[in-house]
């Protein structure tokens, strides 16, 4: 089976391909020919993700899931959310973001937060949803190189690692993201 995973981001498509089984093949967006931005206006998270989905199926014509997912902080009363790519600015800078973040929350002892991903199928005309959160904390400075985003700044509970000094087999485990495609597997596996 082919589907399409309505995405450009690189580390996406290898954290989700680890995770789904071989007979399941994602082609990324650049694969269909779509380099265009896809509209990403709604207000939750969820919304977001059944919007990419809606566009790619209904602009490209292929079934496909899309994702979406937001860094909420407790004592920033749960920002920035549905805005975490944007959040210093429409560049979508990774560092900008997280110097934001760290900055907020300097005078805050409350470092919890939770990622929480959102992942959109559109399979045969039908939209489906499948959800998956990690909490964690918000460390005060940056370790780890791997994987993106907010990673070099968080630390799942439990853990001595942030995301970003963890293997991206560990991160899957744990990660947001990895539940969220594992309820997917298990949903496409009957399909
Ligand atoms: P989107 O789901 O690609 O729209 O991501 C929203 C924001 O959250 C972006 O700033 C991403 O870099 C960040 N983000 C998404 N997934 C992860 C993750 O697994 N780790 C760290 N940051 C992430």
């Amino acid at each position: 089976m082919k589907i399409v995973f309505a995405t450009n981001n690189l580390n996406k498509l290898k954290e989700v391909q680890y995770l789904l089984p071989a007979h399941i093949t994602i082609l990324g967006l650049s694969d269909i020919k779509c380099h265009e931005d896809i509209p990403e206006t709604q207000p939750t998270i969820k919304g977001n993700a059944i919007q990419k989905a809606n566009y790619v199926k209904n602009k490209y014509g292929y079934d496909c899931f899309a994702d979406d997912t937001g860094l909420e902080v407790e004592a920033l009363n749960n920002e920035p959310g549905v805005f975490s790519a944007r959040y210093a600015g429409a560049e979508r800078n990774d560092d900008d973001n997280i110097n934001l973040l760290l900055h907020n929350l300097k005078s805050h002892s409350n470092r919890n937060a939770q990622f929480k991903t959102v992942i959109a199928l559109s399979l045969n005309n039908e939209i489906k949803t499948f959800s998956g959160i990690c909490k964690g904390e918000i460390t005060s400075e940056k370790h780890g190189t791997h994987g993106f985003g907010y990673d070099p700044v968080f630390k799942p509970f439990g853990y001595e690692q942030t995301f970003a000094e963890m293997l991206l087999e560990d991160k899957n485990k744990i990660g947001h993201r990895g539940k969220a495609v594992r309820l997917l597997a298990d949903y496409l596996n009957f399909k």
